[in-house]
C-alpha cells in the first residue's frame, strides 16, 4: 500500500476544549488509483491531507508513505520524505506573478537540489506532461486558472512523487476546465503510477474515481467501487 492512514484521530484546540477534526480515520491508496475524499466543508477533507502530507501529527494513529512508519520520524526526515516522496497541489495556486511558467516549476527542480540545467530540462518535460508545452515562456497574468493549476500540478510532480495529495483542484474553474483538469489527474494517476488521493467537493469527480469516500463530521465512509444503484 502506497498511502496507509491508519485509525487516525487528530483534535486542534477549541476554546477551552478541542475539536476533533479527524476521528478514526483509515484510508488506504494503491500505487496507480485515484482515491476521491468528498464531503462538505470544514468535514475534515484538508485535515486529513495535511496528516497524510506528514505536515500535521495527528493525536493519535500511522501514516505509513511508501512502506515508511512516519509517525516516530523528526521534522528533518518527515521533510526528506516529503521532498522525495510527496507531491501537494493546494487549492489556490501559489504562484509568484513575475516568474514563467518553466521558471514556476524550475523553482522546485532548485529547491530539491537538481543542477540548473537538468532542473530546466525537468521542467519544460513536466510541462509537456500537464499539456503547457507551448506556455513555457508565459507569466501567471497569462494564463487561465486551468492553466495556472496545471503548472501546479506539474510543480508537484518534479520529484517523481510516489503518492499525490491534491485539494479542490477544480473549485475556482469553470466546468469544463475543472473536468479537464480532472482528466489531466487520471492519466497522471495511470502514467506515473502515483497513489492519488483527490478532496473534491464536486460529486461528479467520483465517476472518474477508482474508490470513493465521503467525510462527514471527521469521519470517513467507504462508497468503494460498486456501481451507482438505481432506485
Ligand atoms: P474541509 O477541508 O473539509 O473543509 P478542514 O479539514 O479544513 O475541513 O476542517 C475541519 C474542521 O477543523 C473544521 O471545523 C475547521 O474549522 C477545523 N480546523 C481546520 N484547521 C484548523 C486549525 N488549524 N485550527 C483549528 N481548527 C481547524
Ligand atoms: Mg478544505
Amino acid at each position: 500500500m502506497t498511502l496507509l492512514v491508519h485509525d487516525v484521530t487528530l483534535t486542534y484546540p477549541d476554546g477551552d476544549g478541542r475539536l476533533t477534526a479527524l476521528d478514526a480515520v483509515g484510508l488506504e491508496a494503491p500505487a496507480g488509483t485515484l482515491t476521491a475524499v468528498i464531503g462538505p466543508s470544514g468535514s475534515g477533507k484538508s485535515s486529513l491531507l495535511a496528516v497524510a502530507a506528514t505536515l500535521v501529527t495527528p493525536d493519535s494513529g500511522r501514516v505509513v508513505v511508501a512502506g515508511v512508519e512516519t509517525m516516530g520520524l523528526g521534522a528533518a526526515e518527515k521533510s526528506a520524505l516529503r521532498r522525495e516522496k510527496i507531491g501537494i497541489v493546494f487549492q489556490q495556486p501559489n504562484l509568484p506573478a513575475s516568474l514563467t511558467a518553466a521558471e514556476q516549476v524550475q523553482l522546485m527542480a532548485h529547491l530539491s537540489g537538481r543542477p540548473a540545467r537538468a532542473g530546466r530540462r525537468r521542467a519544460l518535460e513536466l510541462l509537456d506532461a500537464v499539456g503547457l508545452a507551448d506556455k513555457a515562456g508565459k507569466r501567471p497574468h497569462q494564463l487561465s486558472g486551468g492553466q495556472r493549476q496545471r503548472i501546479n500540478i506539474a510543480r508537484a510532480l518534479m520529484n517523481d512523487p510516489a503518492v499525490l495529495l491534491v485539494d479542490e483542484p477544480t473549485s475556482a474553474l469553470d466546468h469544463e476546465r475543472g473536468a479537464a483538469v480532472l482528466d489531466l489527474l487520471v492519466t497522471l494517476t495511470r502514467e506515473r503510477s502515483t497513489a492519488t488521493v483527490l478532496v473534491t467537493h464536486d460529486h461528479a469527480h467520483r465517476e472518474r474515481a477508482d474508490s470513493t469516500v465521503t467525510m462527514t463530521d471527521g469521519r470517513l465512509t467507504a462508497l468503494g467501487t460498486a456501481p451507482l444503484r438505481t432506485p
